[in-house]
């Protein structure tokens, strides 16, 4: 049974639930859902703790969060295990991107807040600084797609910039959360710095409402983004939202065809198609439309599928491929449920799909899936490709494949996405501004963006006397 850490210790509250494996759907574990009284302790042990916290020199927190990277990285076999288990990803892919990237979001953010200088302005007879101050307590509420690695990206630089927290992960990914609270405990770090609270949606909503939390950073679905927004408007507290995407690939028939393809299948059926980032608009030039077509739905069918992580979610990308064909789509491949012979078949598969013929105005085209499918569509100039990968209310991410390197640069500046990569996907460095426009979020995090998230700065102007000549 998994309970929250509060203050240091574990703490049994609320009602019980049960925490599925999504490749077989046996239960896996037990975990308990927040109630008003768990949420109002963690959110009492984090304030309790802000201002030990936020006093420490800054080099000192750095230390802290290079100590929560070793600490990961002693416990690194387990943590893979568990994401996998909660996830239903590959082990492979927890011990090559989601749990080495979480050791990195903590030694990069110690990095960062310890070499960042201060600001000073010379002013004609004064000077004016800014010192930062951390928010206080700040709510982190999480997804379950990439559960270590998006609680740690927003969790190091929170701590770095001197704020306590209180972490809800997914309900239906608790358990990488619950070994990191025995990291905590083992490294040593001061009780109530981190709490990590446990349940579903109705506990994240306690704990936004919470009068003692001084910000929210959030990644997860629009809809609960504009919930939050609502939730923390009548006390103005800041937000930081990384939301969902309808993101575009444009293919040019000048691109190299097979680094497109490769990448295209990459940045569409990756973890089963359930990263923000995903690809699920695909534009392709007219004289490579029908190959290109061809080459990615065979691909499709190659592709190793991944659960998606509840029975729900599968209902949810079921009825997208249901939605498809009654909008009158051509399924190029996939469109059902894989049967496998063997425990998988209680598990949450569903086939790679990729699908066209659709306009750009289709509820398919314009609403978010988060599964691994595709809609490909032709297009004949470069302002149209623009235009139809610009056609949504979404503005996270964009792919742009093409040898042409005065294109590359025209297209990528004209895309309305906070993320556009070229002849690559997902590539990053933990420096950059990350996070999207329009329905996909609110302000940047990544490097010393996060930094500004995370504090408050205040100016401090001093009058500097002249002496008498
Ligand atoms: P949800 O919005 O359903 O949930 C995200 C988190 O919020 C969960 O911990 C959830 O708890 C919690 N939550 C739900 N309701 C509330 C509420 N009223 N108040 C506070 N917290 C609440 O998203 P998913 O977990 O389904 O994640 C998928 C979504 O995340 C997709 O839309 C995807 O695009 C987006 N995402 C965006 C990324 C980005 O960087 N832009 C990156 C990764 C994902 P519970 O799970 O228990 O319901």
């Amino acid at each position: 049974m998994l309970t929250h850490f509060i203050g240091g210790t574990r703490v049994a509250g609320g009602s019980a639930f049960p925490v599925r494996d999504p490749v077989t759907g046996a239960e896996i574990d037990q975990v308990y859902d927040a109630d008003p009284e768990v949420v109002d302790r963690a959110v009492r042990a984090a304030r309790e703790a802000a201002p030990g916290w936020a006093a420490l020199p800054v080099g000192e927190r750095a230390g802290w969060l290079r100590r929560l990277a070793d600490g990961i990285e002693a416990r690194f076999d387990d943590l893979v295990a568990a994401e996998a288990a909660d996830t239903g990803k590959p082990l492979e892919a927890a011990r090559t991107l989601d749990i080495p990237r979480s050791v990195l979001n903590f030694r990069t953010f110690a990095e960062i807040a310890a070499q960042r200088p201060d600001e000073a302005f010379h002013l004609p007879g004064a000077l004016s600084y800014t010192v930062r101050r951390p928010l206080g307590v700040v709510a982190v509420i999480v997804p379950w797609n990439l559960p270590f690695l998006l609680m740690t990206w927003k969790l190091a630089p929170a701590l770095a910039a001197g704020n306590t927290v209180v972490v809800k992960p997914s309900e239906y990914t608790p358990c990488s959360a619950a070994l990191f609270a025995e990291i905590c405990e083992e490294v040593e770090l001061p009780p109530g710095v981190v709490n990590v609270i446990f349940g579903s949606g109705p506990a994240g909503q306690l704990l936004v409402e919470h009068p003692s939390v001084d910000g929210v950073t959030f990644t997860g679905s629009t809809r609960t983004g504009q919930t939050i927004m609502r939730t923390v408007a009548d006390r103005v507290r800041p937000v930081s939202f990384e939301l969902g995407g309808k993101n575009a690939g444009v293919v040019f028939a000048d691109c190299d065809l097979g680094r497109a393809i490769d990448g295209t299948v990459r940045s569409v059926f990756t973890n089963g198609g359930q990263v923000c980032l995903c690809t699920e608009r695909l534009y392709v030039e007219q004289p490579i439309f029908e190959e290109f077509c061809a080459v990615l739905a065979g691909r499709a069918q190659i592709v190793e599928p991944q659960p998606m992580i509840s029975a729900e979610h599968r209902e949810r990308v079921l009825s997208y491929y249901a939605l498809a064909r009654s909008e009158g789509a051509k399924v190029l491949t996939g469109g059902g449920v894989p049967s496998f012979g063997d425990a998988r078949d209680g598990g949450y598969f569903v086939e790679p799909t990729v699908v066209s013929g659709l306009s750009e105005w289709s509820r398919f085209n314009r609403e978010e899936i988060f599964g691994p499918v595709c809609h490909v569509a032709p297009f004949t100039t470069e302002s149209q490709a623009v235009d139809l990968a610009n056609s949504t209310e979404y503005g996270l991410a964009a792919t742009v494949w093409t040898s042409d390197l005065d294109r590359a640069h025209r297209v990528a500046q004209r895309l309305e996405a906070g993320l556009v990569w070229v002849n690559t996907w997902y590539l990053r460095d933990l420096r950059t501004p990350f996070g999207g426009g329009k329905l996909s979020g609110t302000g940047r995090e990544g490097g010393t963006r996060s930094l500004d998230f995370y504090s408050q700065p205040t100016t401090i102007t001093i009058k500097l006397e002249q002496p008498d000549a």
